[in-house]
């Protein structure tokens, strides 16, 4: 599986990692469900142009190096470094590779020089250009025709091309500040074809999934299928899956338009990454997901919801070991399996893990349907990643006072059903989380922090 990766010139923002988690939560599914995953993601430090800007079309990379007084090299090396951290904080899982482009210019070289050789490619103006008209399947997975073909329309069309549609392969210019020899002079690569030599030199000539954003449709894959098929003949990609893009607020959320977050500014505000991973999780990836931070907000309490579960379920297990699930631990794992089956339906699969919540908090599991519930939750895990992160996770598994008071009510209901064993579990719980109940008038129970927190058991 091959992921168009960070173009490392900026942070990434969370409509970046709308796709890259996306990627992480398909690698997880697949593996749960059985498959081995070999997963690649790309680091773009050249050559991706910003194609939305008119007058110069200008280089990420050199762009932010020129405002940031720094080599693109070490712009690379601080905007990749950042993306690792999030990645962590996000709980991804690691890739087996993080090919940057800058690694693998021999390979693109190797893969410009089979399509000049094919015909499917020409020199002209110091440049290499794709000859779209070789490709007859070109547009095929955009459904684009026409008009709409003409990669980067609203740069002004070179000259030199034969055909609008035309893209570069290859760039000359004398002030760019990455520069490689070549067989066809000295320059830098086009972005498209880095994507296309990394993931064919690293995973083969044909690739199981390769993902992206929606906006990597046109023309960037576009562009990866006609040079990988130009230069093999044989099918690229047997699965493209593409995230839909985020919207923040109600709008469009982008760089360009300049309304986004980034993890940092968000954990500067107080919320934990964790939350933001849960947040993104909610809609299925194809979905329009609206980004707000009272959703935000939410999605951390239902983190906590979740992790204060977990702990709830170990003391209520005991020393007891999963049996035979009853069938509303069944149900819920069937209802998760499914979603997830479903395209990734991760909104579903939520269902499946709340009513898992609900149901054992109704029948107040313990001994081994708490154990098998705790299984069932720890498996769902494997997937959403919330339960442990690697990093500072800003107070998410304590508990709030409605928690507490939720604790608490459960408790009462269980002695009033003569459920001891229920009964004792949520008693050890409060008191795991450094609560002292306090006698109360007319059965009511008041309790107090006593500043004793023991560890959250593992
Ligand atoms: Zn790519």
């Amino acid at each position: 599986m091959y992921n168009c990766g960070p173009t490392v010139y900026s942070p990434a923002h969370i409509g970046n990692f709308r796709s890259f988690l996306f990627a992480d939560v398909l690698r997880r599914w697949l593996e749960v469900s059985g498959y081995e995953v070999t997963q690649v993601m790309n680091i773009t430090d050249v050559g991706h142009l910003r194609d939305d800007d008119p007058e110069t079309g200008a280089d990420k990379m050199e762009e932010a190096s020129r405002k940031e007084k720094l080599d693109p090299w070490q712009i690379a090396e601080k905007y990749t470094a950042l993306f690792m951290e999030d990645l962590d904080k996000l709980g991804m899982l690691r890739a087996v590779a993080y090919p940057r482009a800058t690694d693998h210019i021999p390979q693109m070289i190797a893969q410009i020089e089979g399509l000049l050789e094919s015909g499917h490619a020409y020199e002209a103006g110091g440049a290499v250009y794709y000859a779209v008209s070789s490709f007859p399947d070109y547009g095929r997975l955009s459904g684009n025709v026409g008009e709409d073909l003409i990669a980067g329309a609203r740069v002004k069309v070179a000259d030199e091309k034969r055909d609008p549609r035309d893209f570069a392969l290859w760039k000359s210019d004398p002030h760019h500040l990455m520069q490689w020899d070549s067989p066809f002079g000295r320059g830098f690569p086009g972005w498209h074809i880095e994507c296309s030599a990394m993931s064919q030199s690293l995973l083969g000539e044909t690739l199981d999934i390769h993902t992206g954003g929606e906006d990597n449709i046109f023309p960037h894959h576009e562009c990866e299928i006609a040079q990988a098929e130009g230069a093999t003949g044989k099918p690229f990609v047997r699965y493209w899956m593409h995230a839909r893009h985020l919207m923040l607020d109600g709008g469009k959320m982008s760089k360009s338009l300049g309304n986004l977050y980034t993890i940092g500014q968000l954990e500067e505000m107080g919320h934990p990454p964790i939350a933001v991973r849960f947040a993104l999780l909610r809609s299925q990836y194809r979905q329009v997901l609206n980004f707000t931070l009272d959703g935000l907000k939410e999605a951390a309490s239902s983190v906590r919801r979740l992790r204060l579960f977990a702990e709830e379920m170990e003391l209520a297990a005991g020393d007891a070991k999963p049996a035979d699930a009853p069938s509303w631990i069944t149900a819920a794992v069937k209802r998760f399996d499914e979603s997830m089956d479903d395209d990734l339906n991760t909104s579903g699969a939520l269902d499946g893990v709340f009513t898992l919540l609900h149901e054992a908090h109704r029948r107040q599991a313990t001994g081994a349907d708490a154990a098998s519930a705790l299984a069932a939750l720890r498996r769902f895990d494997r997937v959403l990643g919330v339960l442990h992160t690697p990093t500072d996770d800003h107070g998410l598994s304590e508990a709030a006072d409605e928690e507490i008071e939720d604790l608490i009510r459960r408790r009462t209901e269980a002695r009033e059903a003569k459920d001891w064993a229920a009964a004792d579990v949520l008693r050890d719980r409060l008191a795991a989380l450094g609560i002292e109940l306090l006698d109360g008038k007319e059965g009511k129970v008041r309790w107090r922090r006593t500043g004793t927190q023991s560890p959250p058991p593992r």
